[in-house]
């Protein structure tokens, strides 16, 4: 579709080409999952290109984060999609027999995918696998904020795919506006909790679904009982990957002073183990987005007790990994998402005065306990809610297709990766289906004579 058309016609357009029915085939469906592999592998330099221009990404963290993430996500959906779609069969009561009952998975229309600028790629493409999988027609609104990648999908993307069901529309707050003024059938947004509100209040004028993939502070938990320096090194990793810019990115530690101390030794050795001794100078580490990100972050160290790092570079918008230490939990930098390369840790007397903390905050995105205590682990479980809970590893659960990707409450709404994006952008429809003869529902119909009643009360009690 070309770009320029106006909004309002580009997505009746696009709705056009959904009600045409083309989109529901199979083949049309794996058609569109190729092209999109294609796009991945034939676009991979322009897109590397991109993300080193809009965030500093090496091309190697581009690969392994964004390009390898939706690459991963498209070739389990073209190998399973098949069986996935297959009606599955659910029981019917006794009552109700001779009869039969399936669930068919339905597209919903056309779907709205608005994305955030922190993995350009993977957060506009991941959501559109599943959108594609399950039959949809798609408008994609790329964040503003990362310009090269935005430019990359708009110019390339339509040449791989059925360019009259996937429209791109670029733009920032106003055609985003425009955009949520449309009707869609599902809105898939990514971002910030208070443009999250904006979208939902959208989304409440037409009863569109939607899901709401948010953020907030996830906090990791390190107890004495595991290998500090290896805790450190995959917290570390987590943490600074993207310099912090990541949703899934520890937060906050919480330890015990003791456990503190030593974890900051580690994370000290960990740190140049990733970055060298001085990460400016590398080209692994990455750099925040634009100038109000970074004034906000270096604000955040104000008055901060910074036992690693601190240091950093307007010009380039460099701030150096950071890990802060005595921090209280009224500081400014604990009443925030950090989204950045500073790690405060937040001392706790132990295990329930770190379940309190966490409790007491927003239920969060993700939460990583580093503990090989049995009971410890089971509390994190039950105890506290979360989008998703990682043991002894940080990041990485979204790299399983087998696990629904999302937050709950403050954190999100919804999920995907995987089957459950299919499911996501589906409805699932009840399908029954009983032969006219014999008509067994006779037995239940009014009159209700005496008779009829006490083989109802009969029938009922046998039910329950
Ligand atoms: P952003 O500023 O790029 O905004 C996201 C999208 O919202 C953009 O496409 C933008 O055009 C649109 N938008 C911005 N203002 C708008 C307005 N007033 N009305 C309508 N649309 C508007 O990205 P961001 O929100 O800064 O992203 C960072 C946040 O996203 C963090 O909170 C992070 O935790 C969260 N996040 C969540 C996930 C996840 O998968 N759960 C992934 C990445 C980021």
């Amino acid at each position: 579709m070309d770009s320029s058309t106006a909004i309002p016609d580009l997505v009746a357009a696009v709705r056009g080409r959904f009600d045409s029915g083309r989109t529901r085939s199979l083949r049309w469906r794996l058609e569109q999952l190729r092209g999109l592999r294609d796009f991945l592998v034939e676009r991979g330099p322009e897109l590397e290109k991109a993300l080193r221009s809009d965030l500093a990404k090496n091309p190697s963290e581009s690969q392994l984060t964004e390009i390898g993430v939706v690459l991963s996500e498209v070739t389990h959906t073209i190998s399973q999609l098949r069986a996935w779609l297959r009606p599955r069969r659910v029981g019917v009561p006794l009552a109700l027999a001779p009869a039969s009952a399936s669930v068919m998975l339905e597209p919903l229309g056309v779907v709205l995918i608005i994305s955030p600028w922190n993995y350009p790629v993977q957060l506009l493409l991941a959501p559109l696998v599943g959108a594609l999988a399950a039959g949809n027609a798609v408008v994609l609104k790329p964040s503003e904020l990362a310009p090269a990648t935005s430019a990359v999908m708009a110019r390339f993307l339509p040449r791989y795919l059925d360019d009259r069901a996937v429209a791109v529309v670029e733009g920032a707050v106003d055609e985003t506006t425009e955009l949520l003024a449309q009707r869609f059938d599902h809105i898939f947004y990514t971002g910030n909790s208070r443009v999250a509100r904006i979208v939902a209040q959208a989304a409440a004028k037409n009863l569109t679904p939607v899901t709401l993939e948010l953020g907030g502070k996830s906090p990791v938990y390190v107890d004495d009982t595991v290998d500090i320096d290896a805790a450190a090194r995959r917290i570390a990793w987590g943490k600074f990957l993207n310099a912090g810019q990541t949703c899934v990115a520890p937060d906050y530690v919480l330890a015990t002073p003791d456990v503190s101390a030593r974890l900051v030794d580690a994370l000290r050795v960990a740190i140049s183990s990733l970055y060298g001794g001085d990460a400016h100078e590398t080209a692994d580490y990455g750099r925040i987005v634009n100038d109000a990100q970074f004034a906000r972050l270096t604000g955040l160290l104000n008055d901060q007790q910074a036992a690693i790092g601190g240091r950093s570079e307007a010009t380039e918008r460099y701030i150096e990994p950071t890990v802060l230490v005595d921090v209280g939990l009224h500081d400014e930098v604990m009443t925030q998402e950090i989204f950045g390369p500073i790690l405060p840790i937040v001392t706790v007397t132990g295990l329930d005065d770190a379940l309190a903390v966490i409790r007491a905050g927003d239920k969060p995105l993700a939460l990583y306990v580093f503990s090989d205590d049995k009971d410890a682990r089971r509390r994190f479980l039950t105890e506290t809610s979360s989008g998703a809970v990682g043991f002894g590893v940080t990041v990485a659960h979204l790299s399983v297709p087998g696990l629904p990707f999302g937050g709950v409450g403050e954190s999100g709404t919804g999920s995907y990766h995987g089957r459950r994006s299919v499911e996501t952008f589906s409805h699932e429809k009840a399908v029954l289906s009983k032969p006219l003869a014999p008509d067994t529902l006779g037995l239940v119909y009014p009159p209700y004579t005496p008779k009829r009643s006490s083989f109802i009360r009969g029938l009922l009690r046998r039910l329950s």
